[in-house]
């Protein structure tokens, strides 16, 4: 069986539950994230879906759990966190009668819209809707602790370690400059 596609002739009135591992290399986006560096995967993707049919629409409602390592934004030292998230995928089969009045672009776009994903035949591929919610669920500003000191502007020492010698001069400096700037604006 190939992995992360679901079999629409299996998603009748029951529901359908669907198990899967997938290496995060093999996904297109995040293959090439992880080629830049920007973050990094220590285990697989561990996916579970349920998926069932509401009149000519498929419902996959999953849940996703991996192990990532990623930079913190703050002290920009490598840390492994664990990364889960909930997600809901709309499919509906692609009508072929609407390809002669609109091109594939307008239809993608139109789907787009509402929130649907689109397949063609008795397959429905998981594989572009689950990337994008991995991608969706990476952190914005990964923090090493939510009480992280980052690194000092000015010597560049990562302050969670010491406190370097120019910390306080730094910040005084910073309000002098402010406090000089309203000055020059009266
Ligand atoms: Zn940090
Ligand atoms: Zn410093």
């Amino acid at each position: 069986m190939k992995n992360l596609i679901l079999h629409t002739e299996q998603i009748k009135d029951k529901e359908l539950s669907r198990n899967f591992e997938e290496d995060p290399r093999t996904l297109p986006i995040i293959a090439a994230m992880i080629k830049n560096q920007a973050c990094n995967f220590c285990k697989p993707l561990k996916i579970s879906v349920k998926a069932f049919k509401i009149r000519e629409l498929f419902e996959v409602e999953g849940h996703f759990e991996t192990h990532i390592r990623i930079s913190c934004s703050r002290c920009l030292k490598d840390f492994d966190t664990p990364m889960a998230s909930d997600f809901a995928l709309t499919y509906a089969r692609e009508v072929p009668g609407l390809m002669d009045v609109l091109d594939e672009k307008e239809i993608e776009l139109k789907l787009e819209d509402v929130g649907l994903l689109y397949f063609r035949g008795e397959e429905i591929n998981l594989q572009q809707g689950i990337e994008e919610q991995v991608v969706m669920a990476l952190p914005v500003r990964p923090l090493c602790a939510q009480n992280c000191k980052g690194l000092c502007p000015h010597c560049g020492s990562d302050l969670n370690q010491k406190e370097c010698a120019c910390e306080h001069t730094a910040r005084s400096n910073q309000f002098a400059v402010l406090k000089n700037l309203k000055l020059d604006t009266k």
